[in-house]
């Protein structure tokens, strides 16, 4: 017979079904529930429906298996055994339950929650008996009669509504009653009863249908709400965001409910063991008194900072240090937790790894190998490559800083320094920022509604609300600036002005953040490299005085350490080329030498060659940019010292260095002493219809081989001056655009020749490599025949991308939004390698090149080689390196070096294990 699949995980009295390996199947949250249980944590007791659930669900019109009731009621008689309560008692405390949640990575706010489950108006006279405690009976009642008809009832905002339909009944109650928007705390219990009444008639009106009384009903309406929140906008959009794909759906928890909102006793809080903003080793987090977990993620009223409940309740923040003690040792990361204390005893709600800056993970990884909590490799691991980058962010200047006014501070939320025009809106924030304006998102509070506004903005500053908002936490992990609760904000979002020390600023004025130190600033501020760019870039700091830098150093040592892929860089001169030597790059990838002739006069001998129509005066023409070419080569050759340099050959169609509107081409007639006719029928002649598949690669270089030969001739002279003047010089030019081997052997032979000659005039001996860049699928295709003449091959994988999926790389933008959105594409495939695609053209031209040449060179020089997951896909098909621009190469170095990490865990991983 076959066995009954297992959807339902029990948990709680120091046991567990399952453990915190167990992600996929039962979400983080339950999981990490799951754990704390088995290593002893005061854990309420609760159940997790798997991950499989959400998948069926999806799959079968929403509907469950059959054998997931029974399985629930067990579920619900285990937490009942715990705890000595019944569901739905109607005489003694009945057992409440909580129902959360939890994706396999945790989405701070993204979906729903639903406390204090299993109320109705006979229960809430048992709990009002049980507990002795009225007032806190019917607030539990009324917070979960609004939640219910909020989350699983749909009873929301409708378009034009300013406030959600609830705050409205409680404002109106408040202002019957008080004349006044008294806080909730004061609400005394016959308010909280009308409040009951008051809300079922708001849902019946708005819904045409009842408040369930029945608690199982109740909660299967919960467990559906649940999952149906998975198809949410807002946690949609987060996936998008955070790659999530939609298949791996949710869990759900439903646990026993414990009470932070029973008196001065009890409290709720979010906590860290570490700050997650800065790194320091401290206990870092915030709790309210007498409240549920809710308000404090809520941002609605603003907590206490953790370290002041020692002032409350010493012992249960003794006890809180206790567990933030295991936690870090259990779980050898730092932990992001939520706690209630209920009548002084503390129970332990979630844990998971606390997202964290860039800073701060780059600090905690530093201080966990010297605490011996993990060692150097896990240390690569707990920095994302992807986060890197806010490293090298700028800060803010300082002079110009000091000059700034400060008109209100908050808490530092989220590093960095933003300075751009506030909106107070998150639609209106992101279509300013879609026009190219720097934005500053500016709320009373974040909430998770905000999300495409946070993603728009340079930084975020909040009026209301603590550091860990739920909004504040995604602030954070997106790398974005902020600032919270700076409380002397006043905020009109009707008139659209923000108002603070006597000053009025309107939406589209320029503020200022902090968000190290939690300063707002009136006006725009300049801002200054980061300190490692200082250090390293701009060699304006002391190394010895910057911690930053030396952290950073010692993290790319250690990659260096583990790395097999080499990383290049792309760069067309010596400033970029020292830039990424300084940063760590060991050459170059990619020269794109038109870059060259844009400059200054160098154009105007480059539309002379454009424009000539014999031979002679192309030449002509070319002779004048000869010295030019020469002189940039050497310039690079120089910065190298001694690395290797891959020069590409003339590549763009031609019409891109000729002008196109009518007063450029009657100036450039003038310049050249030819009639403007003579030009505008030129740019004519070039017009294609289709540039990127047209006359343009190495086809310019075949139909015009007079401009490969003065290319070679320019590297080949400025390297014999260069190595007569004592530095190695390795230069690889690379033929670009080709797809049959007949094109390459066309180029290389101008180049072999141009070589023997200059070699010849000059007296000396250069070792040199040429191939190509593999850019069209015929290419790939071919490679093992290319690969006859090839010495190496670069992926230029955007034009492989644009030519595998025929999409145009520089029209993709209309369409690519939606497809992601639609998850027809799970990233846009002209920044991250579309693996199975245009992977599978790589992995062909790998396996064909190397099958005719095994020691070929292989790298790639397209904008995905310093994106960390085409990074990883390089070292899996064993490129030899990988070439981005100078800025992203600790991107790509970091994502090199977990690459191969990844590469030793998983071979470990396959070894039999030693017999003992
Ligand atoms: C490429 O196509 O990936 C490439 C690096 O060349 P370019 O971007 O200059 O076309
Ligand atoms: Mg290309």
């Amino acid at each position: 017979m076959a066995k009954t699949p297992k959807y339902v995980y029990l948990f709680g009295n120091k046991k567990a079904d399952g453990d915190g390996s167990m992600k996929p199947l039962l979400g983080g949250k339950g999981a990490n529930l799951a754990e704390m249980a088995r290593i002893g944590l005061p854990v309420p007791p609760g159940f997790t429906i798997t991950t499989e659930v959400c998948t069926y669900y999806y799959q079968n019109k929403k509907t469950y298996p059959k054998v997931l009731d029974p399985q629930v009621k067990a579920g619900m008689a285990h937490i009942e055994k715990i705890m000595g309560t019944k569901f739905g008692d109607k005489t003694a405390m009945p057992l409440l339950v909580s129902v959360r949640s939890g994706a396999r990575d945790s989405m701070p706010g993204m979906m729903d929650t639903i406390l204090n489950l299993g109320l109705n108006d006979e229960t809430v006279l048992a709990l009002v008996k049980a507990t002795n405690n009225e007032r806190f009976a019917w607030d539990c009642y009324r917070r979960f009669v609004q939640m219910y008809g909020d989350v699983v009832m749909g009873v929301q905002k409708r378009p034009g509504e300013d406030h959600e339909p609830f705050e409205t009944v409680i404002h109106n109650l408040k202002h019957e009653r008080y004349h006044e928007d008294i806080e909730d705390t004061k609400l005394t219990v016959d308010d909280l009863k009308e409040l009951v009444v008051r809300f079922k008639g708001l849902i019946k009106e708005r819904t045409g249908k009842e408040f369930p009384q029945d608690p199982w009903k109740q909660l299967w309406g919960a467990i559906g709400a649940v999952f149906g929140s998975w198809m949410n906008d807002r946690a949609i959009v987060y996936r998008r965001k955070y790659n999530i794909p939609s298949e791996w759906g949710t869990a759900v928890n439903v646990q026993a409910m414990v009470y932070g909102n029973t008196g001065e006793r009890s409290g709720s809080g979010v906590a860290f063991t570490r700050n997650p903003a800065n790194g320091e080793k401290e206990f870092y987090g915030e709790f309210l008194i007498n409240a549920q977990g809710e308000d404090v993620v809520a941002g609605i009223r603003t907590p206490e900072p953790v370290v002041q409940l020692k002032n409350h309740l010493p012992q249960a923040f003794a006890e809180l240090e206790n567990i933030r003690k295991i936690l870090e040792k259990h779980f050898k990361d730092v932990q992001d937790f939520e706690f209630t204390i209920q009548d002084g005893k503390v129970f332990m709600l979630q844990t998971r790894n606390g997202k964290r800056t860039a800073f701060a993970a780059l600090k905690f990884s530093m201080d966990m190998v010297e605490e011996k909590l993990i060692d150097w490799k896990t240390a690569i691991r707990r920095n994302p490559a992807d986060q890197l980058d806010q490293l090298l962010a700028p800060i803010f200047d300082q002079k110009a800083e000091k000059a700034a006014k400060v008109v209100a501070t908050g808490l530092p939320a989220g590093p960095g320094a933003a300075s751009g025009k506030i909106y107070l809106n998150a639609d209106r924030a992101a279509a300013a920022a879609a026009k190219g304006e720097k934005v500053l998102l500016v709320r009373n509070e974040t909430t998770p509604e905000d999300l495409r506004g946070m993603i728009a903005a340079e930084g975020i500053l909040t009026a209301k609300g603590g550091v860990s908002s739920h909004a504040a936490l995604v602030a954070r992990q997106m790398g974005k600036v902020c600032v919270c609760g700076a409380g002397a904000l006043q905020i009109d979002y009707a008139a659209r002005t923000v108002t603070v020390s006597g000053q009025t600023f309107k939406e589209g004025d320029y503020m200022s953040i902090n968000g190290t130190l939690g300063n707002v600033y009136a006006g725009e501020i300049k801002t200054a490299a980061s300190e490692i760019v200082q250090v390293l870039i701009e060699k304006s700091l002391d190394p010895k005085k910057s911690k930053t830098y030396q952290m950073f150093k010692q993290l790319m040592d250690w990659c260096s350490k583990v790395t097999r892929l080499e990383v290049r860089t792309n760069a067309d001169t010596p400033e970029q080329t020292e830039n990424a030597i300084a940063f760590g790059a060991t050459g170059i990838g990619l020269c794109r030498t038109e870059h060259m002739f844009f400059e200054g006069n160098r154009i105007d001998a480059m539309r002379e060659m454009i424009l000539a129509d014999n031979l002679e005066d192309r030449k002509k023409a070319l002779a004048k940019l000869l010295p030019y070419q020469k002189e940039d080569f050497v310039g690079i050759f120089k910065a190298l010292n001694g690395y290797p340099a891959t020069i590409r050959f003339l590549d763009p169609p031609l019409h891109e260095f000729l002008p196109h509107e009518d007063k450029a081409q009657q100036d450039l007639a003038q310049k050249m002493g030819v009639p403007v006719e003579k030009i505008r029928n030129r740019v004519k002649e070039l017009h294609e219809f289709n540039p990127m598949l047209g006359f343009r690669g190495c086809r310019l270089g075949i139909v015009y081989p007079e401009i490969s030969e003065m290319q070679a001739r320019a590297v080949f002279e400025a390297a014999a001056e260069v190595q007569k003047a004592g530095i190695k010089v390795r230069p690889e030019i690379m033929i670009p655009l080709v797809g049959f081997k007949k094109e390459l052997d066309l180029q290389v032979e101008v180049v072999h020749r141009v070589a023997q000659e200059v070699m010849k005039e000059k007296g000396v001996k250069l070792n040199y490599l040429v191939g190509t860049m593999i850019e069209v699928p015929r290419g790939a295709l071919t490679a093992d025949e290319i690969a006859q003449t090839a010495q190496f091959f670069s992926f230029g994988t955007n034009d492989l991308t644009q030519t595998c999926l025929g999409m145009s790389r520089d029209d993709s933008g209309s369409f690519i939004p939606a497809y992601t959105e639609l998850e027809i594409v799970k990233k846009n495939p002209f920044a991250t390698i579309d693996q199975t695609g245009v992977g599978q053209l790589m992995k062909i031209a790998v396996e064909k090149g190397r099958s005719t040449r095994p020691d070929i060179k292989l790298g790639i020089c397209g904008e995905h080689g310093g994106d960390p997951d085409s990074v990883k896909f390089c070292h899996k098909i064993g490129l030899t390196y990988v070439s981005c621009s100078p800025f992203r190469v600790p991107v790509a170095r970091l994502a090199a070096a977990q690459a191969a990490l990844e590469e030793e865990a998983a071979s470990a991983a396959k070894k039999p294990a030693k017999k003992k």
